[in-house]
């Protein structure tokens, strides 16, 4: 893969030397990937600036954008390249206004954070491209992307989204986990998956622990050991049980939520392990969740309505 120009909205870094990772103005973070006859974009960071631009002076194949998920700091590119590849179950969530609107997209790429390494006041809303109607294509667990030399298999993890995909290269033995299973899942806002839903599916995504030695996710530039699936499980184990730290927070959309495990400083679980989970109490068993979603209508771009 060619290196990358200088942009002052983006910053890349070699995973492999056909695998890129690309830092957006949030500290959010997203993947290009060659194979010998086409390129894949794992998301599409919050769409600050044209990261299409940006990938097109990387790599000379034709580049297909696929989504982890539907949120918005994740999608940004979508809304550039016109089309993407998306879980059914997310499409919602992509086109509801607090995951496509320009406002929260803008806010967003100027929060701070420890993750955060943009400029915020040189960012201005012009640069935050704005939402069209785009071509969704339909991606299911166990659907195979061939690029040529290198397949990628996508898997269902449903819970921080009902319809969350990662992406496994097994040649690289790399998950592509996004915003799956992190230090920090969050499982507490609108539009998230109930806890036992999510032990389901990481029981799922552990039977692929042979095919990989690592994650690399959406948020947070380092690897994450794939040991977090079994702090995980666990973790949603003692939630579903009530014995877990029920450390009360606030969602980042103003909800009252928990912690699975109260926090150290350095954002590392107190009860040990990798992960640690957000979660809200009414959004816990299968059975009693109706299907939870932000409460504003998704709105096609520019449609009348
Ligand atoms: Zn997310």
């Amino acid at each position: 893969m060619k290196s990358p120009a200088y942009s002052q909205f983006f910053e890349a870094v070699p995973v492999r030397d056909h695998i890129m990772q690309i830092l957006g103005q949030g500290g959010e973070l997203c993947y290009l990937i060659e194979g010998t006859e086409r390129a894949v974009l794992i998301d599409g960071l919050v769409g600050a600036g044209s990261l299409k631009n940006y990938v097109r002076e990387m790599t000379d194949l034709p580049v297909t954008l696929i989504l982890t998920h539907g949120h918005l700091d994740h999608t940004g590119a979508a809304w550039e390249y016109g089309s993407c590849y998306i879980h059914p179950d997310d499409i919602a969530l992509l086109y509801s206004p607090r995951h496509c609107s320009v406002k929260s997209r803008f806010e967003f790429a100027r929060m701070e954070g420890p993750l955060c390494t943009h400029q915020a006041d040189s960012l201005c809303e012009a640069d935050i491209i704005p939402p069209v109607p785009v071509m969704t294509y339909p991606l299911y667990d166990g659907d195979l992307i061939d690029l040529g030399g290198l397949t990628l298999e996508a898997v269902g993890v449903p819970g921080h989204t009902f319809g969350t995909l990662v992406f496994l290269d097994c040649r690289d033995r790399i998950l592509f986990s996004g915003d799956a299973c992190n230090i920090n899942t969050l499982l507490g806002m609108p539009g998230c998956a109930p806890i036992e839903t999510y032990l389901d599916s990481l029981h799922h995504l552990k039977t692929f622990e042979a095919e990989y030695d690592v994650m690399y996710g959406g948020h947070g530039r380092n690897t994450v050991d794939k040991s977090i699936v079994d702090d995980a499980i666990a973790m949603c184990e003692r939630i579903l049980a009530g014995t877990d730290d029920a450390e009360p927070a606030v969602s980042m959309d103003g909800t009252p939520v928990f912690y699975g495990s109260a926090h150290l400083p350095n954002y590392m679980p107190a009860c040990g392990g990798l992960a640690n989970i957000q979660y809200s109490k009414d959004n816990l068993l299968s059975s009693q969740t109706k299907k939870y979603m932000p409460e504003d209508t998704p709105v096609i771009p520019g449609s009348k309505k």
